[in-house]
């Protein structure tokens, strides 16, 4: 604590400028906590270097807040996860340190593909929106879907003639979240349509993806064989795949009513190594063995 007076030229009119400046320099809450900050002044808790750097850590708090909130409302992040709320312990086939490393997004800025894949209700969704959430904290854009809603929206701005502009706009988010892949089949057409979008972010956006489907079984999802190679082509090449083999959060008090089999079945299975170009694929999995 540093005892400090305040300054005599701090006088009415002195203050009365400050308060004008906060107004005109657009900062609310910097204005709200000043009297309070003066009161601390003079009563020598704080020196006048903290009374600043208090003063403007509240406004930039302030406004951190409004642009993280504003950020994961245009990104679609609308029900919030954390990385704090995930039980990794509930999950044991998950390496926490993996994700955690995840979450420094650097996978973003190389324009990688994560895939999580696993059972209903093991925490898919929750990886990814938590991600998701982290990267719109760091100042990286994101935009999150279903797989449905995409290739719904992709097949309306076909029909209306706008399909570039939507391709170019979910091009524009430097993460893009499709969840619920193989949920549902898509629509017809709809393979070829993901297919574009996801060629046209190939190597210039990442994305998290996430399934209850292997990839073996991409062409029943996708419509077709030719497609879903096609599409694994490029989701694979610079790609984390994280296998969650765990049973469902959701049913985790209600264990012992689900039939053994259903409860932490690997989804992948073995399938043909796509066709790849360029640097080799950096593949890895909490199960290397089972993976692809
Ligand atoms: P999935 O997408 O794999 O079907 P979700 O991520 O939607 O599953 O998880 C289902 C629900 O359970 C969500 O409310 C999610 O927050 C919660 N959940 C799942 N796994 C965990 C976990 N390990 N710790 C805490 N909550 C979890
Ligand atoms: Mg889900």
């Amino acid at each position: 604590m540093t005892a400090t007076t305040l300054d005599p030229a701090a006088s009415p009119a002195t203050l009365d400028r400050i308060r004008a400046h906060l107004v005109g320099l657009n900062m609310p809450r910097a204005l709200e906590v000043l009297e309070h900050i003066l009161r601390r002044i003079e009563r020598g808790e704080i020196s006048a270097l903290e009374a600043i750097d208090t003063l403007l850590g509240e406004e930039l708090t302030l406004r951190e807040g409004r642009r993280v909130r504003s950020a994961l409302k245009m990104g679609r992040l609308i029900n919030i996860k954390t990385l704090g709320g995930f039980d990794f312990s509930f999950q044991p086939s998950l390496d926490r340190d993996r994700i955690m490393a995840l979450a420094q997004l650097d996978f973003v800025d190389r324009h990688e593909a994560v895939h999580f894949l696993g059972q209903p209700g093991c925490g898919k969704t929750h990886l990814a929106l938590a991600l998701g959430v982290e990267a719109v904290k760091s100042g990286r854009s994101v935009y999150f879907a279903t797989l449905a809603d995409i290739v719904s929206s992709l097949a309306k701005a076909e029909r209306e003639g706008t399909l570039r502009e939507r391709l170019r706009f979910l091009c524009r988010p430097q993460l893009l979240i499709v969840d619920e892949i193989g949920y549902l089949p898509v629509i017809p057409g709809g393979g070829n349509l993901f297919f574009q979008l996801v060629n046209a972010r190939y190597e210039r956006g990442a994305m998290i993806l996430t399934s209850n489907r292997g990839f073996a079984e991409w062409g029943d999802v996708f419509g077709g064989t030719v497609v879903a190679t096609a599409l694994l082509d490029r989701l694979l090449h610079h790609a984390v795949v994280v296998q969650i083999e765990g049973a469902s959060y959701r049913l985790r008090r209600h264990a012992d009513l689900i039939p053994d089999n259903t409860r932490t079945r690997s989804i992948t299975t073995p399938q043909p190594q796509p066709r790849r170009r360029g640097r080799p694929p950096k593949m890895t999995s909490t199960q290397p063995d089972t993976d692809l």
